[in-house]
């Protein structure tokens, strides 16, 4: 759970010679429930995870920021911090120096540094790594010049890095899991307000788990999709009359849309958006045990995601039926779509016959083998204890 402080204060030291100033950890996240909602203005309710990025930092005299990360061995990176802009830095460090560009623009001066990087959070797997890598250098670099600069502000630069400077046009879910995460909980985030909630959310006190199913596949659609899904959203919300899907109040009112492939998008984010405050609801209640319910509206918001918005991928798909046949309560795609994880949630005995079923399910199909992780609601960013 989360690389060692110690591991990352090594490579530090090898990479850079002398002792890191410290360590900082930033979780990587999962989202429970609200997909393609963020950007029409709905709910989504991400946890952040036990497994994260950390990063062991010191502060440099001169205006350089030095990066190296132990999963790009060979792709250690110099950056002078004047005259940053976006397209000056490619690649992986991209994302920490769009965080120190954003932080620039923010007006937080902050100092040349060397930062080492280390990682249990596949990357590209849709559990935000690029997230995580730019909240925990964010919070690293402001820490090192001594800011203390409120988490929803930290959390707007660095999407701003991800979003103007690495030019991933993704919402503000990823890292506001990341900063603001709590234990034993799941962090309802409305996308219109940007209020925030903490709900209680944890599985294991009433004998179930949650199962990440990396499913290693990434097919190249994505980003094309992604932006064709937001026009179609956006063009069902002008021919309703509202400012953003957000705004209807009950999935009848996508019937008025004439044509049938933008009412199932409209169909899509509406009951959504309503399975999020279904499922906060279900974890507020004190009625027993909820979790088969949630699971039961885990399914359903992935059949959701694969009829009504197309967004699913074979191998979610198979994954999904394969959890749920070997007795997961549910299961579904999280993340943008065409690649990816999906969320099981699952009785704590079920989780070794779902994971053997899943594994069986893609080894038959001849496809390279599922990563498993657990997935623990889990604290949010902070700097660790040196050890
Ligand atoms: P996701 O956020 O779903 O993991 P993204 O494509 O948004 O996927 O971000 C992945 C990118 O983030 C990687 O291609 C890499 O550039 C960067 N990244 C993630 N983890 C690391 C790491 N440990 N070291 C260096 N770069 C990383
Ligand atoms: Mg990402």
């Amino acid at each position: 759970m989360s690389p060692s402080p110690g591991a990352v204060r090594e490579l530090f030291r090898a990479r850079f010679g002398g002792a890191a100033d410290g360590v900082w950890l930033a979780p990587g996240r999962a989202n429970l429930m609200g997909e393609h909602t963020d950007y029409n203005e709905g709910f989504v309710l991400p946890f952040a995870l036990g497994h994260g990025i950390v990063a062991a930092a010191a502060r440099r005299a001169d205006r350089r920021l030095l990066l190296c990360s132990a999963q790009e061995p060979g792709c250690a990176a110099d950056v002078a911090l004047d005259g940053l802009e976006p397209g000056r830095v490619t690649g992986w460090a991209a994302y920490p120096a769009g965080v120190a560009w954003a932080l620039a623009a923010a007006g937080y001066q902050v100092p040349g540094a060397c930062l080492a990087i280390d990682s249990d959070v596949p990357a590209g797997a849709g559990l935000s790594s690029s997230a995580a890598l730019e909240c925990v250098t964010a919070l690293a670099l402001t820490e090192l010049a001594g800011l203390s600069v409120d988490r929803r502000e930290l959390a707007a630069i660095a999407r701003r890095a991800e979003n103007e400077f690495v030019g991933v046009p993704s919402g503000i879910m990823d890292q506001t899991a990341s900063l603001l995460g709590r234990s034993g909980h799941a962090l309802l985030l409305d996308c219109r307000s940007l209020e925030t909630a903490q709900v209680p959310f944890d599985p294991a006190a009433s004998g179930s788990c949650l199962l990440l199913i990396n499913t290693r596949a990434r097919h190249e659609l994505s980003a094309g999709e992604y932006g064709q899904r937001r026009a179609e959203c956006e063009r069902a919300a002008r021919l309703l009359g509202v400012p953003a899907l957000r705004y209807l109040t009950g999935v009848g009112e996508v019937d008025r849309l004439t044509d049938p492939v933008l009412r199932r998008r409209a169909r899509h984010v509406v009951t959504d958006d309503q399975r999020v405050l279904d499922v906060v609801a279900l974890l507020r209640s004190s009625d027993g045990d909820v979790y088969p319910e949630i699971g039961r509206l885990l399914t359903q918001a992935h059949v959701s995601l694969r009829d009504d918005f197309e967004v699913s991928w074979p191998e979610a798909d198979v994954a999904v039926d394969a959890a749920v046949d070997a007795g997961a309560l549910g299961a579904r795609m999280i993340g943008g779509g065409f690649g990816g994880s999906v969320l099981a949630l699952a009785r704590a005995e079920a989780a070794g016959p779902v994971r053997t079923a899943v594994a069986g399910a893609f080894a038959r199909r001849s496809w390279t083998a599922p990563e498993f992780l657990d997935a623990t609601p889990s604290a949010s960013a902070r700097r660790m204890a040196l050890g």
